[in-house]
């Protein structure tokens, strides 16, 4: 897990203030399906908070996974968008302990189905090596395909679904895997800080 900051990834006719703040991403979570949830902030707030939100960012997000999901190209960055969607409908809902929406889960299975992965097994001077082939065949992007399965994987997984947290900060959104039980925070140089700096002030009555 890591705190990136994604500089400048926004459109150029965009207020400089709001161009040079930047962008937070948390990185690096067990399952990509968490990063892309977490590269959107709550509903309601504005566009720039979405990393996804213009094609500059997206391709800044796919270079930071690229070691983490198949070759290929990018995929349209409307259906990225509509997967990060039903991710987060299916995830907020078991963080929450709610029913998952079936429209999340109809969608989930859709970009699965829409390329299917099959493994080959091919000798080497060695012995056997085998690799995960993607199927393009309707069309589907492997990319999302796969983050599709992965996240299928691990949330049809109870043991994986009870770490899925959401982080201490009840001003910040992001939800994380707790791989280590202890902890509270998206990320404690973040998040985790501010804590400590809002309790500090409170018992030195600076609030
Ligand atoms: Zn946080």
């Amino acid at each position: 897990m890591a705190l990136i900051e994604i500089p400048n990834v926004y459109d150029s006719d965009m207020a400089v203030s709001t161009a040079r703040r930047g962008r937070f991403a948390v990185i690096g979570e067990p399952v990509v399906a968490v990063d892309l949830i977490n590269t959107v902030a709550p509903p309601g707030t504005p566009a720039a908070d979405d990393l996804l939100s213009s094609d500059r960012g997206a391709e800044a997000w796919w270079r930071i996974e690229a070691a983490r999901v198949p070759d290929g190209d990018l995929p349209d960055i409307q259906a990225l968008r509509r997967l990060r969607s039903a991710l987060r409908n299916m995830i907020e809902a078991l963080v929450e302990g709610r029913p998952v929406p079936q429209a999340a889960v109809s969608e989930l299975n859709f970009f699965m189905q829409s390329a299917p992965a099959s493994t080959r097994l091919r000798l080497t001077g060695t012995g056997l090596h085998a690799e995960t082939h993607w199927h393009c065949e309707y069309g589907g992007n492997p990319k999302l395909a796969f983050i599709a399965t992965q996240a299928a994987e691990s949330l049809s997984d109870p043991s994986q679904v009870s770490r899925l947290r959401r982080c201490a900060n009840p001003a910040c959104s992001m939800i994380f895997m707790a791989v280590n039980p202890r902890r509270s925070w998206c990320a404690p140089g973040v998040c985790g800080n501010r804590a400590r700096v809002a309790r500090h002030h409170r018992r030195a009555g600076g609030f």
